[in-house]
């Protein structure tokens, strides 16, 4: 088949009809990304929600502002008897129901999990799990929220002596 190099009539109005679209849609797919580069807003899921409202309002308030800067997920908030004593036998949970601060309503205590923008949790990141815990602090500080973290159980920021590894857990250190 020979190749042509020029176009007839109607296929050029048919190439300016594509044009005309495709630089229509290239402009609105713009202003999508446009419009979205300062939304930083991580929203959490229906079931995370659910987790987090089983919380003390502090930290309800707390990683609803964290969650604005650093995509996380919410783990754990309210545990009942079944579920605290199959993590204590797990050795996920230094307490037995209900003697963790998971057991009371609300809850005092949350499993919080940094997470990536398809929301997949890395357990073994110990470096941007510590990096996350680093801000959660920050922003408890400034919101004047007391908060302690699993990984830092007497609050003196050395992590070497910290006995019992509980990396996703923050707690109100002094609730009432
Ligand atoms: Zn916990």
């Amino acid at each position: 088949m020979p190749v042509r190099a020029y176009l007839t009539n109607t296929e050029m109005k048919k190439t300016n009809e594509y044009l005309k679209y495709s630089i229509f849609f290239v402009l609105i797919f713009l202003c999508i990304g446009y419009a979205n580069q300062n939304n930083k807003y991580y929203g959490f899921s229906y079931n995370q929600y659910k987790k987090l409202c089983s919380c003390d309002s502090r930290l309800i308030a707390l990683f609803a502002e964290v969650n604005k800067t650093f995509p996380c997920i919410i783990v754990c908030g309210y545990r009942n008897e079944a579920d605290q004593n199959k993590s204590h036998n797990q050795n996920k949970s230094r307490f037995r129901y209900p003697n963790s601060k998971h057991n009371t309503v609300p809850a005092l205590a949350i499993d919080v999990m940094p997470c990536g923008i398809y929301q997949s949790i890395d357990w073994k990141d110990r470096t941007r799990i510590t990096y996350f815990a680093g801000f959660v602090k920050g922003i408890a500080f400034q919101m004047g929220i007391n908060i302690t973290w699993g990984g830092d159980w007497d609050n003196d920021t050395d992590l070497r002596d910290n006995k019992f590894n509980d990396l996703a857990h923050y707690e109100l250190s002094n609730p009432l």
